[in-house]
Formats: structure tokens, C-alpha cells, sequence
């Protein structure tokens, strides 16, 4: 379990100090749930395995680099990669753990290199809502935020991130296994909110867009990261059912549409700064992801359609700000 003392301090005196009040009851009654999660014992063991390393190396540079080999004993390294292959599949990284890389199933670190250079984080107070295993958040700390913090509701996610912070106990970087829906109101008070990979799988797609925008402070920015289509400002697909194997998937609009959508939300200076199409390189099953992926999820006669005929997975990333 994660020890939000120091997070609770740091929220004094800030926007968010409303928070000290309900915030410790709202994660006191989610891990009540959580207790209930049939693996969380068996995912918590493996933290128990990890070796504890005074001071290790950090370099968060270009990578998620902690430790070097060398830096733990043959039994320590071995008592850590079991750790870590217990707490499988590892969708976002890469990580490398004194000098385990954890190949995970997407090259997260090729997002980041395409949108970094659009943000400016010197200083800021940002949220990741769908953080999963924290990835982005420790590059988001790199770039400069004061304070990041992330929600996602997913056990295994706030597992893998509890291994990782384990070595980076000091990092202002926060996880909170909550949806953004369960979060204390009001929740503005974020120079920076981010979401990314998480607007297809809401069925309400303006909500989610006025949530986030509610996150923000004055003159903050929103940075969307999404699935689209090719199209005007009147295109948008719905599947009928799976897209890409995938069962949770409501709206992949135009990046016209998305204009639209954002700018109806009330947000201005709205542009779109990556539009990209993912490749069998990016996601694909490694060692540390065992299962299918996206080369399974596409037509094996033609990679331009998802299994089920649609357009094949096409992403973009729009930055917004509020007035
Ligand atoms: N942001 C990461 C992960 C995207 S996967 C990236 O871009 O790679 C989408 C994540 O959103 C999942 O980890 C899922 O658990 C989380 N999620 C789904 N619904 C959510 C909600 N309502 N609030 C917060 N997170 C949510």
C-alpha cells in the first residue's frame, strides 16, 4: 500500500488542499474493494520480494533507468526479476531495473518523444488520468513538473508503479488507484492534464472532455492523446462491436471532429501537434507481454484494417488550453 503522507503535506496551501478532507477516505474505501481483487495477493507478494537498494542510480534522461548491473548481488537481481515476472503482463514501459529491461508490450517511449517537445512542464502541477503503470509520469517529473499525479484504477498498474517507486521513493509522482470520475470535487487546480489512450473507451465522450476540463486550472492546458480516423469535421466511427479485438470502444472521431468536440467543450487554442499510425513496432507481444497484440489485432491480407475491417489503429494528440 502506498503511503500518501508525503502527498497529503504537499497538498497543503495548494489548489488542491480541499483534498485532505475526503481524499484519504475515497483510497482507504478503494483498497477496501481492492482487498477483495483475487490477485492483488499474489501481485503484493511480489513487492515483498524486491531487494531494498539505498540510493541507486537514477537516469530518467531519455529512459526509465534505475540501477545498473552491479549495483545488487547475483541473488538480489534474481529475487528482483522474479518480482517483476510476477507482476506480468507489462503493457508501458520500457523499464530497465538494474539492468533488467522489461521489453513491454508498447514503446511508450516513442509517444513521449514525439509529443514532449509541444509541452512546456517547468514547474507544473500535472494530472495523467489513465496513468497506468506510471511510465509517463516519471517521464513527466523529468520534464520538469513540480508534482504529478495519476489515476487509474487498474491493480496490477498501481503494482507494477509501487515496484518502480520503490527505488524513486522521493519523486513528487503519485498514483492513486481511482477513475477520474471518483476523484474529489472540485478537482481544478492542474496547470497540465493528460489524457491518454482513455477517450475511445468513454461512452460519453463530452463528458469525459468537460471532467477534464474541470481538472485544470486558468490557462491550463489539456494534452489528448486518442484514436482517430481519416475525415472532415462530420466523420466519426462507432464499431459495432470490437475494434481492433478490443470490446470497450465507443467514439474514434476525425481529428476535425475532435477540434470541434474540444472547442464546443470550451477549450481554445486547439491544435493538433502528432498524428501517427501505430506500428507492429510499437506494440507488439515481447517476453514481458505474452499475450496477442496488435500484429494479431490486424487483417493478415491488409495491415490498413483492424481484424474486424475497420481503419487500423491511427492516433493523434491534441493540445488545448482553457481560457
Ligand atoms: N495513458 C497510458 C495508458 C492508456 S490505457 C498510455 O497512453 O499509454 C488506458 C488506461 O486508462 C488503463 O490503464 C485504464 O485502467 C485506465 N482507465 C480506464 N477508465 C478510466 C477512468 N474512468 N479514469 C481513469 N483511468 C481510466
Amino acid at each position: 500500500m502506498i503511503d500518501y503522507t508525503p502527498l497529503y503535506q504537499s497538498l497543503e496551501g495548494t489548489p488542491l488542499e480541499h483534498w485532505l478532507d475526503p481524499l484519504p477516505a475515497a483510497l482507504e474505501q478503494r483498497m477496501e474493494t481492492a482487498r477483495k481483487h483475487g490477485d492483488l495477493p499474489r501481485w503484493q507478494a511480489c513487492l515483498e520480494l524486491l531487494p531494498t537498494v539505498q540510493q541507486p542510480s537514477v537516469d530518467l534522461q531519455d529512459s526509465v533507468t534505475v540501477g545498473r548491473v552491479g549495483e545488487l548481488t547475483e541473488d538480489d537481481q534474481a529475487r528482483l526479476e522474479q518480482a517483476l515476472r510476477g507482476l506480468h503482463p507489462w503493457r508501458k514501459g520500457p523499464f530497465d531495473l538494474f539492468g533488467i529491461h522489461i521489453d513491454t508490450e508498447w514503446h511508450s517511449d516513442w509517444k513521449w518523444q514525439r509529443v514532449a517537445p509541444h509541452l512546456s512542464l517547468e514547474g507544473k502541477r500535472v494530472l495523467d488520468v489513465g496513468c497506468g503503470n506510471g511510465y509517463y509520469m516519471w517521464r513527466m517529473w523529468q520534464a520538469g513538473a513540480q508534482q504529478v499525479i495519476g489515476v487509474d484504477p487498474n491493480l496490477l498498474f498501481m503494482t507494477q508503479f509501487e515496484a518502480v517507486s520503490r527505488y524513486l521513493p522521493d519523486a513528487p509522482v503519485w498514483l492513486l488507484p481511482l477513475t477520474l470520475e471518483d476523484l474529489p470535487e472540485p478537482t481544478g487546480g492542474f496547470d497540465t492534464v493528460f489524457s491518454m489512450g482513455v477517450f475511445y473507451h468513454r461512452r460519453s465522450p463530452i463528458d469525459h472532455l468537460l471532467q477534464l476540463k474541470a481538472c485544470l486550472a486558468r490557462g491550463g492546458e489539456l494534452v489528448l492523446e486518442t484514436l482517430v480516423i481519416e475525415g472532415d469535421e462530420d466523420t466519426c466511427l462507432m464499431p459495432q462491436d470490437r475494434y481492433a479485438q478490443m470490446r470497450n470502444v465507443w467514439f474514434l472521431p476525425s481529428v476535425a471532429m475532435l477540434e470541434r468536440m474540444l472547442s464546443r467543450a470550451g477549450f481554445i487554442n486547439i491544435r493538433c501537434v502528432d498524428l501517427n499510425r501505430t506500428s507492429t513496432e510499437e506494440q507488439r507481444t515481447t517476453d514481458w507481454m505474452r499475450f496477442q497484440s496488435l500484429p494479431d489485432f490486424l487483417d493478415p491480407e491488409n495491415p490498413a484494417l483492424t481484424c474486424e475491417g475497420h481503419p487500423a489503429p491511427l492516433r493523434a494528440t491534441l493540445i488545448a488550453e482553457l481560457p
